[in-house]
């Protein structure tokens, strides 16, 4: 507990800065790229930042939200931000 995946579209300014910061970490992350789990959709999503040594948990619960995304998933980048409870 205590992560909260939000996503946003790549090309919205807002992620562009927030993606930019990330990868200017000295301890950034390659994204990894995942597909929407649903059927054959090919909507793929890069995800920045999650947690390696909790990827299985943020993973799981990343792909819980992206089939609520489906099918008007505009979204194509999925942060995992921190959210304080
Ligand atoms: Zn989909």
């Amino acid at each position: 507990m205590g992560k909260a995946f939000r996503s946003d579209s790549v090309g919205s300014a807002g992620i562009a800065a927030e993606i930019a910061a990330i990868e200017q970490r000295d301890d950034a992350q390659e994204p990894e790229t995942v597909r929407c789990p649903v059927g054959e959709c090919p909507v793929t999503y890069a995800v920045y930042n999650y947690l390696f040594s909790d990827r299985e948990a943020n993973l799981a619960s990343l792909m819980y939200g992206l089939k609520i995304h489906h099918p008007n998933h505009p979204m194509r980048a999925v942060l995992n931000e921190p959210r304080m409870e």
